[in-house]
């Protein structure tokens, strides 16, 4: 009996990974930087996780000057204010399946939580504006990048929901849609489903316990058969 479902925002929920691309685009051209970060070198650089990495992977690859930490951190902060606006100004939505599936879990009492890299800002901004003002009453644990030491693959954002949740891995799930998000969730001893997303669908998945194409059929793998 599964007691809890963990979900990974990015790509796993919304498909947001376009936005925060466009976002970064316009973070680097708001601050005077002639860079620019077309589809596919996005995809190479999302197998680093979280925001300040990623723009710091990008300087070490391609052989940027070197920028301090706190420079890193204030086009970081920039970039999320743009991204807020964006998905404030309805640019994303939720995947399809992803808002039945949250109403069927409540209704059966099933407990919800969030095991992200994204920052609280971000996921502020993307739940308000697609589940409401009140999404926060739906999910008992919010653990987001900022709030661990490691991000993913380590399982430390899993570790922090798992205690939000006060339930053992054993019977909670948790769904992702990257090779980092199932190595981080098996790390804290979950089951994961993964999900292919439009960016991290070239990933090897196989880590996970299933595989589904798309969201609309985690209710069948979730849900107990003879409550439907
Ligand atoms: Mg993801």
């Amino acid at each position: 009996m599964i007691k809890a479902v963990i979900f990974d925002v990015d790509g796993t929920l919304a498909e947001t990974e376009e936005v925060h691309r466009l976002a970064f685009n316009r973070a680097f051209s708001n601050a005077g930087l002639d860079w620019s970060w077309d589809q596919e070198l996005y995809r190479r650089l999302l197998k680093v996780t979280g925001g300040k990495e990623r723009i710091a992977h990008f300087l070490e690859i391609f052989e940027k000057p070197p920028m301090e930490a706190e420079q890193i951190g204030a086009l970081h902060k920039a970039k999320t204010a743009v991204y807020t606006r964006m998905v404030e100004g309805g640019e994303v939505s939720l995947r399809p399946g992803i808002p039945e599936f949250l109403d069927a879990l409540r209704e059966r009492g099933t407990k919800l939580a969030i095991a992200t890299t994204t920052s609280l800002p971000n996921i502020e901004a993307l739940l308000s504006s697609t589940l409401g003002a009140h999404w926060r009453d739906r999910f008992v644990g919010v653990a987001a990048g900022d709030m661990v030491e490691r991000k993913k693959p380590a399982p430390d954002v899993y570790d922090l929901a798992l205690r939000l949740l006060e339930l053992p891995a054993g019977e909670c799930v948790a769904v992702e849609d990257s090779r980092n998000g199932i190595l981080s969730a098996k790390g804290a001893g979950l089951r994961v489903i993964a999900v292919r997303s439009a960016y991290c669908g070239a990933d090897d998945l196989g880590g996970a316990d299933v595989v589904l194409e798309d969201c609309r059929g985690l209710g069948l793998v979730v849900l107990p058969k003879s409550d439907g």
